[in-house]
């Protein structure tokens, strides 16, 4: 046993301490709030583990998102050593579930090299589900769908939203055609059959098949229910709280052996659009009765001004399990600066001010790597990224943002063409070949490497030549045969989107990528996978590899934590800061309509009510995220968060933008971003509460209004290219 088993030992108060050495035969639960050190008395228990002689590689981690997984490895590292921590197979449920798929994938219908399909690939295939159930109602075989009359143009992106929806919903919940079938839902079970056949025609599997194929090859398939029994002999499960019906179910069937370890905080559950499910908690403690529950009180992370704001806030939350106490022996800190800023422009230059002002005072120590800037949706973060290009300070783009933009998109599209399988006739297609330089003696040598690397860096070096990625890429999709339908959209995206906007930044864009490639080949190949086999299997199986990677951390919303050693701050949705701490954290865009985000919810009021709940735990999330200040940043033109005035007003610093500041007689000034030409918008009246800094939300269909005017242009590509293929489909 290594004397830093102890030391790390050491570092865990008593509690933390005696929950990590407890006996590991008893499943373990430990519920507890934000900072209390829930993740790292589970680190303690995987060294407890290791102590009691389980190999390493026998032991599941299952993190929910990469950076969270390799912090873990680093952490396991340091008292274990490098070779033994990567020996533990530290994975989130989806890669763990893809592995497990790709293992067995003939027993489920699919090859091997079966290709993921992400959220624009499904619209598109449910978009065919549709077609085929009109075919279907033409041919006097389908049920009549009164929902289908009407203006088809108007209506068929709500429509294709709406299925989507329906199926994503019948997949996250594990319901089968038959099910819609017996429940008198014929249309439904029609186009999930279809979808589903189609994703078997294509050699597909959706995100959500991952999860439910993994748990149809554990109880139809004794013999891999065996075989991962035997090798999984120890579980343990960080963010417990956003763990869906389906997780839970996998994870209750692959730790029948008791050996299992959760840890969560039903406060935090952030994600119950993708089926997230806290009701887990209640399952563990029905299906494990003998187990173990503990709890953590103490905050080790933030002053105690962020303490007791946020929990302040998260008492407004009526359907809470429970009330966890929460306190803290921290200093109490700086005040939480709220700050009312005019524009979107405004609000950037603040947050770089205060920035340069806390990285250049040597007395705070605070390096770029140590501030995060958090919004709720990606589009807040594209001013930041543009603002911090200009001024040339350092930032990662975290998570979906990144590997969303439309070119990483066409070149992973391209790459994907190039896969043997994809193709039977000519594995290595025509169009990567007329896109890749040199004659054709040097294009011969880079294809049949088939080596990532090489392949991305003829793309890049190509598209640095022409000085233009739409040219690149375009050419590409003129090449390709119409059989790679999907594949096309996406190029036909990138290059008759936004495409133009991007190209100043797409070396950098290439470079992140190339970074990607980098920490894939030395993280996926030196654990899991031996590299003489690799090299055997030729490298086609690692540029599969690498799309899978790249499409797996499409889902888990996040690039490697690797450049955030390196000195720069962190841009992020909240969503993806989960788990994550820095010293300065910056909430942007803090506006009632953004968070709470409601104007996608126009259903019942009940529906409403439990949103809101789960916008305040998200806002409570990114509150927690802080270690030792926290501004809150909101635009005039849209009322501040109805959750700032949750705070209790002498925890708060309030900063107004300075010369023009409202008063209650005084209207709003419309800042001058208003669109010209456009009177529609009116005029806020701000009305203040007596009591609270910040006003009444009094018109909240203006920040709707406006919301709806971001859309605009999506919609406008979306319908593009819709008419383009419905067109080549005619
Ligand atoms: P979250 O809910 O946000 O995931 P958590 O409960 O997992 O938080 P950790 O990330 O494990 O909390 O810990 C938060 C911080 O507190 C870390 O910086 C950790 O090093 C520190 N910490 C945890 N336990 C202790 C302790 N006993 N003594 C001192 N510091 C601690
Ligand atoms: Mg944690």
């Amino acid at each position: 046993v290594p004397k830093k088993y102890y030391e790390y030992l050491q570092s865990l108060n008593d509690r933390q301490r005696e929950a990590a050495c407890s006996d590991v035969t008893i499943p373990l639960m430990i519920v507890a709030g934000p900072g209390s050190g829930k993740t790292s008395t589970m680190v303690g228990r995987v060294l407890t583990l290791l102590k009691e002689e389980f190999p390493p590689s026998n032991i599941l981690a299952m993190t929910f998102t990469t950076a969270a997984a390799s912090e873990m490895r680093d952490r396991i590292g340091t008292v274990v050593g490098k070779a033994v921590a990567k020996e533990i197979v530290i994975s989130t449920f989806h890669s763990f579930c893809l592995q497990l798929c790709r293992t067995h994938a003939e027993k489920l219908g699919r090859t091997s090299e079966f290709i993921i399909y992400g959220n624009g690939q499904q619209r598109r295939a449910v978009i065919e589900a549709e077609r085929l159930l009109e075919s279907d109602k033409n041919n006097g075989l389908g049920d009549a769908n009164k929902n289908c009359d009407g203006d088809i143009k108007n209506s068929f992106k709500d429509k294709a939203k709406k299925w989507q929806k329906f199926v994503t919903q019948a997949k996250a919940s594990g319901r089968t055609p038959e099910e819609y079938e017996k429940k008198g839902d014929l249309t439904g079970a029609s186009i999930l059959r279809h979808y589903n056949e189609i994703l078997r025609s294509c050699n597909a599997l959706d995100y959500h098949d991952f999860i439910n194929s993994s748990i149809t090859l554990l109880t139809k398939f004794p013999e891999v229910y065996d075989e991962c029994r035997n090798t999984w002999q120890a579980i343990v499960v960080d963010e417990f709280q956003d763990t869906s019906a389906m997780q839970y179910y996998l994870l209750k069937t692959l730790a029948s052996h008791n050996r299992v370890t959760i840890v969560g905080d039903e406060d935090q559950s952030i994600f119950s659009f993708n089926g997230a499910d806290v009701s887990g908690f209640d399952s563990f403690r029905r299906d494990f009765p003998n187990h173990k529950e503990v709890r953590l009180s103490k905050n080790y992370r933030s002053t105690r001004a962020i303490v007791e704001a946020a929990t302040a806030l998260i008492h407004n939350n009526t359907k809470r399990q429970s009330h966890k106490l929460v306190e803290t022996d921290n200093p109490s800190g700086n005040k939480i600066i709220v700050k009312e800023c005019h524009s979107e422009d405004s609000q950037c230059a603040f947050v770089i001010d205060k920035i340069i002002e806390t990285t250049s005072s040597s007395v705070e120590g605070c390096h770029f790597g140590k501030i995060a800037v958090l919004y709720r949706r990606q589009i807040t973060g594209k001013a930041f990224q543009a603002s911090f290009r200009n001024r040339k300070i350092p930032f990662n783009i975290h998570g979906v943002a990144f590997y969303r933009k439309k070119v990483i998109k066409a070149i992973m599209a391209i790459l994907k063409t190039t896969l043997p399988g994809c193709d039977d006739d000519a594995p290595w297609h025509q169009a990567f070949k007329a896109i890749l330089p040199g004659d054709k003696e040097e294009k011969k040598k880079i294809t049949q490497g088939r080596k990532v690397l090489s392949a991305l860096d003829s793309l890049s070096k190509l598209v640095e030549r022409e000085q233009s990625v739409s040219v690149v890429i375009s050419s590409a999709g003129d090449m390709l045969p119409q059989k790679y339908l999907l594949e096309k959209r996406a190029i036909v995206d990138a290059d008759g989107g936004k495409l133009l906007n991007e190209d100043n930044d797409i070396r950098s864009v290439l470079q992140f990528l190339m970074d990607d490639v980098s920490d894939f080949l030395s993280t996926h190949f030196s654990s899991s996978v031996d590299t003489s086999k690799t090299e055997e299997k030729g490298c086609a199986s690692t540029l599969k590899a690498f799309i899978d990677y790249i499409s797996l951390r499409e889902t888990e919303n996040f690039r490697s934590r690797k450049e955030e050693n390196k000195n720069s701050i962190t841009l992020t949705t909240i969503h993806q800061s989960k788990g994550l701490e820095w010293d300065v954290v910056f909430i942007v865009q803090a506006n009632d309509s953004e968070i709470p985000l409601l104007h996608e919810y126009n259903g019942t009021v009940k529906e409403a009510g439990s949103t809101l709940e789960e916008e305040r735990r998200l806002f409570y999330v990114a509150m927690t995220r802080a270690r030792k200040k926290l501004y809150i940043l909101h635009v005039t033109l849209l009322q501040p968060s109805r959750f700032l005035r949750e705070i209790p007003a002498h925890l708060l610093e309030v900063q107004g933008e300075g010369t023009v500041r409202r008063t209650p007689e005084q209207p709003v000034n419309i800042p001058f971003d208003q669109p010209e030409g456009d009177t529609s918008v009116e005029r806020p009246m701000v009305v203040r509460n007596e009591t609270s800094p910040f006003p009444e939300m009094d018109q909240p269909c203006l920040a709707n209004d406006f919301l709806k005017r971001f859309e605009i242009e999506d919609r406008a590509i979306i319908s593009h290219i819709f008419h383009q293929w419905a067109k080549k489909q005619a």
